[in-house]
């Protein structure tokens, strides 16, 4: 067996990351988790989560990210805080190269990077993130008490945010680019219940307009390509995710556009290295699969350690 730095490295410290933490620390591997920031991953942005079982209250994002991260702590999880430069996953040795310089080794990898929030590409965008345009309704939803504000986007993302934003907001409006939202039915209900929020449908935005700050969006519907001004002060951007693949070997790794392939015990096409949560290619993103898909990568990296006896 080759000799290396851990047993299992994890990547990534949200739901997915910090649950595979939890069940190695608890199968005793020589394991260390690497994350860049506070754990806990996109959770952290989710103001409310209402369908994570066994709180029936709901929890905030923060606090059941804090809770995880705590769970795999009691059981003797080691983070350890920085950055991955990049990796080499090929072979019987997976490295992993930080930022500084330093070299950390493993006979096991589980990827769980993650994803982050679409950007539209319009003119004025870039130009006004933090002045505006956000991506994140958790973070600066309190900034726009009283004002009225724009949300882009018909997923569960855009929708939960467009209703917990009218806390703050006087009035939300949702832009959407069909007449039909993607988000589930019981958002879409709650939405539609809310006196607060009016949606534009068959509409894109085409332009962020202001010159130190969100003034107004350029729209054009679709559909009859009639263009119009909407006046609002903020804009919160929230239509899908990409994957955190920047530091990922793609060329050793099956993917899709990025997400990582893998089969039902989370192991990716190469030997030794398993992937969990939003980085995987699927269908559904939720906590509670990322949850799930950690354990599995765990015990995965376990058989695969086992067999190297
Ligand atoms: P999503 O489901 O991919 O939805 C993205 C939305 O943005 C869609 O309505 C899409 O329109 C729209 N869109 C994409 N690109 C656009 C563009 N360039 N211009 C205008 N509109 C654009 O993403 P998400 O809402 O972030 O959700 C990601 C995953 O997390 C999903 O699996 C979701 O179920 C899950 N999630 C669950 C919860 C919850 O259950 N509480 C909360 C948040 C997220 P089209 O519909 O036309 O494609």
């Amino acid at each position: 067996m080759p000799v290396t730095d851990f047993q299992l490295i994890i990547v990534g410290g949200g739901p997915a990351g910090l649950t595979a933490g939890l069940y190695a620390a608890r199968a005793r591997l020589n394991v260390v988790l690497l994350e860049k920031g506070a754990a806990g991953g996109q959770v952290m942005n989710t103001d409310w989560i209402e369908n994570y079982p066994g709180f029936p209250e709901g929890i905030t994002g923060l606090d059941l990210a804090e809770k995880f991260a705590a769970q795999a702590e009691r059981f003797g999880l080691i983070t350890k805080l920085c950055e991955v430069k990049s990796m080499d996953l090929a072979g019987p040795v997976k490295k992993i190269f930080l930022e500084g310089g330093e070299t950390l080794t493993s006979q096991a990898v589980i990827l769980a990077t993650g994803a982050r929030p679409n950007q539209l590409g319009i003119p004025g965008e870039k130009e006004l993130t933090g002045k505006g345009v956000s991506y994140c309704a958790t973070c600066d939803g309190p900034f726009y008490r009283g004002l009225e504000i724009a949300v882009i986007g018909g997923g569960d993302t855009a929708i939960q945010e467009a209703v917990h934003l009218t806390k703050f907001a006087t009035r939300v409006i949702v832009i959407h680019r069909r007449d039909e939202l993607r988000a589930s039915k019981h958002l879409q209900e709650k939405a539609f219940a809310n006196d607060k929020i009016e949606f534009i449908w068959d509409t894109v935005v085409t332009e962020v307009i202001g010159s130190k700050e969100v003034e107004g969006l350029r729209l054009q519907n679709v559909q009859s390509e009639e263009e119009a001004i909407l006046a609002v002060k903020g804009c919160f951007v929230l239509v899908g995710i990409r994957p955190n693949m920047e530091t990922l070997p793609l060329e050793q790794l099956d993917n899709d556009d990025g997400f990582i392939i893998t089969d039902k015990e989370m192991r990716t096409s190469q030997p030794g290295v398993m992937a969990a949560g939003d980085i995987c290619s699927k269908n559904v993103r939720q906590i509670v699969n990322a949850t799930g898909e950690g354990a599995v990568a765990c015990l995965a990296a376990e058989n695969y350690l086992s067999s190297l006896n």
